[in-house]
């Protein structure tokens, strides 16, 4: 049986980086950009105050200066700013030629048309020269930067009304089995309803993608068939779920076919995991427990689809935590453990959640913030633990709150505007 990380690296060394496309800006928040950003020109554009007050020359003040005119953000002067002339100037406003200072409003009386400034004045004070931030033909954004408000508004800022990114994967999703049923439809005997479909529709847009469920296709070797080389014909890679284990309906090994790479990983939970292509296209068929399912979306299909996407780092981080109790264990195959995770004096606690932890445990996943990672062997584990981490809400949780706040926020009363 492959180990994990060899169906890891199998899996990986398959993938070709997908499609670009060119979005807004309003839609840019979290994708992944896939050109070099050359800044077309200086930022600042020009030399400008970064204060409301007057430009002067600093070797004039302390002293009394003839006030020129006014030059307002989004305005140019028109006078030159010369020996005992200052010019009132507001903030973003272009720096007049002969000033090379600016004295804040605050510092300044105005006496008539003269200004008095009491204090001293250092050359350059107050003004923000041009291509301070950013020089004209800088790299100022990498291909596989996650685009973040910061980013967007550095774009802006040069000029970019769009930017190239990559197109976000269609994952196809086929769900299988003659007991599963949509939820809101009602359940017959010995009916379930559809977790994984939505659990993967979700796990799916969290991670970048975009996708297209198919519904649930009957445990029928040829239904299933079917269904495989449709969703291969809209997606770029293809998520089943069930029918993948050694049961008399499970169809999905043969669906695959010809396609299949490997088919079993040495993990707990999700042992039953099958890999390969359908027309071209990455296959995975996962298990129907509800938490192989989510648990091997997390190590394979996530991976995968955020490098189709062109981003460096494709898999979900690994943080050190502490387990807060001994945990207890079979050895052979590497265990994925569902923690939750705290944070108290500095350090990550990780608290097994979901009782027993069996595969079909979909509360364990509800309650859980990442993984604790426990090797193949061993059969007792305590201590520090690699916690892989999809959900990072308890940060916020275990935070105090505001640096300089005072506890909690004031919340308002429902109804009161
Ligand atoms: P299977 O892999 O098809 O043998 O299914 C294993 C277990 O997962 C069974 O208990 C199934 O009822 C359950 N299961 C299969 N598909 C789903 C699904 N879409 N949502 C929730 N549970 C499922
Ligand atoms: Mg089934």
């Amino acid at each position: 049986m492959l180990s994990v990380e060899e169906a890891v690296a199998r899996v990986m060394a398959q993938v070709t980086t997908g499609a670009t496309e060119r979005v807004f800006l309003a839609d840019a928040l979290g994708r992944v950009l896939r050109e070099t950003v050359v800044a077309p020109g200086p930022v600042p554009r020009f030399a400008n105050s970064a204060m409301d007050g007057y430009a002067l020359r600093a070797t004039e003040v302390p002293g009394t200066l003839e006030v020129l005119e006014t030059i307002a953000a989004g305005g140019v002067a028109t006078r030159i700013v010369g020996p005992g002339q200052a010019s009132r100037i507001m903030t973003g406003a272009p720096v007049p030629e002969g000033a090379d200072a600016v004295v804040m409003v605050e510092d300044t009386r105005v006496e008539g048309d003269r200004v008095v400034v009491a204090t001293h004045a250092r050359v350059g004070q107050h003004v923000r020269p041009l291509g301070a931030d950013v020089r004209e033909g800088e790299a100022v954004l990498q291909p596989g930067t996650i685009l973040s408000p910061g980013a967007i508004g550095l774009l802006a800022t040069l000029g970019c009304p769009s930017v190239r990114v990559a197109a976000r994967p269609r994952v196809a999703i086929l769900s299988t089995g003659d007991e599963v049923v949509e939820p809101g439809f009602a359940l017959g005997p010995g009916q379930i309803h559809s977790s994984n479909t939505h659990s993967l529709t979700a796990q799916v847009r969290a991670a970048g993608g975009l996708p297209v469920d198919l519904g649930t296709v009957r445990d029928d070797p040829r239904a299933i068939a079917e269904a495989f080389a449709a969703a291969a014909s809209v997606g770029d890679l293809v998520v089943s779920t069930g029918g993948v284990s050694v049961g008399d309906f499970d169809h999905v090994k043969g669906a695959i076919g010809s396609g299949m790479d490997f088919w079993k990983v040495a993990m707990k939970p999700g042992k039953p995991l099958a890999y390969g292509r359908v027309g071209g296209k990455p296959c995975f068929g996962l298990p129907g427990n509800p938490v192989s399912c989510m648990v091997n979306f997390y190590q394979f299909v996530r991976p995968v689809l955020r490098a189709m996407t062109g981003d460096p780092h494709p898999f979900l981080p690994v943080v050190d935590a502490h387990l807060s109790r001994p945990v207890k264990r079979a050895p052979g195959r590497v265990e994925f453990l569902r923690v939750a995770l705290s944070r108290h004096d500095g350090q990550l606690l990780a608290t097994p959640v979901g009782g027993h932890q069996g595969s079909g445990n979909v509360r364990s996943m509800a309650e859980a913030h990442g993984f604790a990672l426990l090797d193949a062997d061993g059969t007792v584990i305590e201590g520090h633990v690699p916690v892989q981490v999809f959900d990072w809400s308890f940060e916020a949780a275990s935070s105090p709150g505001y640096r300089w706040g005072s506890g909690a926020p004031e919340v308002g009363e429902a109804g009161c505007c």
